[in-house]
């Protein structure tokens, strides 16, 4: 049943709207960001300068941001309901647990998903939750995983950048890839802050953030995953990645053909031949969603190099609440079903939404 009280549920454009890269963060845990970041002995200039700020910054900016992580409540219903918003996909913000030692990350995931679980639960039509993992501790985090899927009824998974500075290209992550290939949920890669060994020349400029550093961080995540062979040995697996691909939609060519080039000069005797071009696997098992880009060209560039069957919406709530850029893509000149597809079809079909509850 439709409520037609609720703006944004009403349809009347022919698509509801689902945002699918919304975020939230327990005020404990942003308790824990701030006293992490100010910690002397933290050897992470990413966590430090990003959390450090927003974690205690009086700018408007940081404080919009932290009410709006802090709240699952009314705040964030209005917000919604004031830009159209029928449903949102909704996971832990970055870096989630994952600057924490093992046992405490286990810990704050397990908190954080029981909390956005009575939210989903309170608003069931309004919210879907993504499940929150400690990858420190791959054995606990696929048990949360299957938690989180089974019992909870979220339906994704938030990986949220590196952890510690590892990428989870090392076999030793793999069983969570595993694990969700045999849960049949999509991994969001969302950005974190890029690690000690890559932030200096971005910090120089002040470009390490969401401007530009996130995403090259995500960008180099996702092939690093795509090049150890993940997708080979996990077909089925599908994964998410923001803001419009994180540019690797437009590398697409010169991935493709200096892979290979590489592979065949044998320049790297470790490098691995894949079953596929780099671009099948974007094709094939990752999804793009344009949060933080409300900009048609780049949006329709996705949609044709990828497919528009693989291009979803999302706000990328609290971090960039501009009500003027649903507009931009309401108002983006694509044919009726591609935009359906974008707002509404793809992540109904992604996230296995109850469409009749909507
Ligand atoms: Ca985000």
């Amino acid at each position: 049943m439709v409520n037609k009280d609720v703006p944004g549920r009403t349809n009347e454009r022919g698509y509801l709207r689902i945002a699918t890269e919304e975020a939230f963060a327990p005020a404990s845990l942003l308790d824990l960001y701030l006293k992490h970041a100010r910690d002397p002995g933290l050897d992470d200039p990413g966590f430090k300068s990003l959390w450090g700020f927003y974690a205690a910054s009086p700018s408007p900016r940081a404080r919009f941001i932290i009410e709006g992580l802090k709240d699952l409540g009314e705040k964030r219903l209005r917000d919604m309901d004031a830009t159209g918003i029928a449903h949102q996909v909704i996971a832990l913000t970055a870096p989630g647990v994952q600057v924490f030692e093992p046992a405490l990350a286990t810990r704050l995931a397990i908190d954080a998903n029981d909390m956005l679980a009575d939210a989903v639960k309170a608003h069931p039509t309004r919210y879907t939750g993504m499940v929150a993992i400690a990858p420190q501790d791959p054995a606990n985090a696929v048990k949360e995983m299957e938690r989180g899927i089974r019992k909870l009824g979220f339906k994704a998974v938030i990986l949220n950048g590196h952890t510690r500075g590892e990428y989870h290209d090392d076999p030793k992550f793999w069983s969570l890839f595993e694990a969700a290939e045999a849960l049949n949920v999509p991994i969001y890669l969302h950005p974190n802050a890029p690690p000690k060994q890559m932030i200096q020349p971005f910090l120089e400029a002040g470009l390490d953030g969401a401007v530009y550093g996130f995403g090259v961080d995500t960008g180099l995540h996702m092939l690093r995953i795509i090049c150890a062979g993940v997708f080979d040995r996990f077909p089925k697996l599908q994964f998410i990645i923001g803001h419009a691909g994180e540019a690797l939609p437009y590398w697409l060519y010169r991935l493709d053909y200096m892979h290979a080039a590489t592979l065949k000069s044998n320049r790297y005797p470790f490098m691995k031949q894949l079953s596929h071009p780099i671009s099948h696997y974007l094709r094939n098992n990752i999804y793009i969603t344009n949060s933080g880009v409300a900009w048609q060209p780049a949006i329709q560039f996705c949609q044709s190099v990828i497919g528009p069957e693989r291009v979803m919406y999302a706000m990328d709530y609290p971090y960039q609440y501009v009500p003027e850029e649903v507009r931009f893509c309401d108002e983006m000149t694509i044919p009726d079903e591609h935009k359906k597809m974008f707002f509404q079809t793809n992540a109904e079909r992604v996230f296995k939404l109850n469409t009749a509850t909507l």
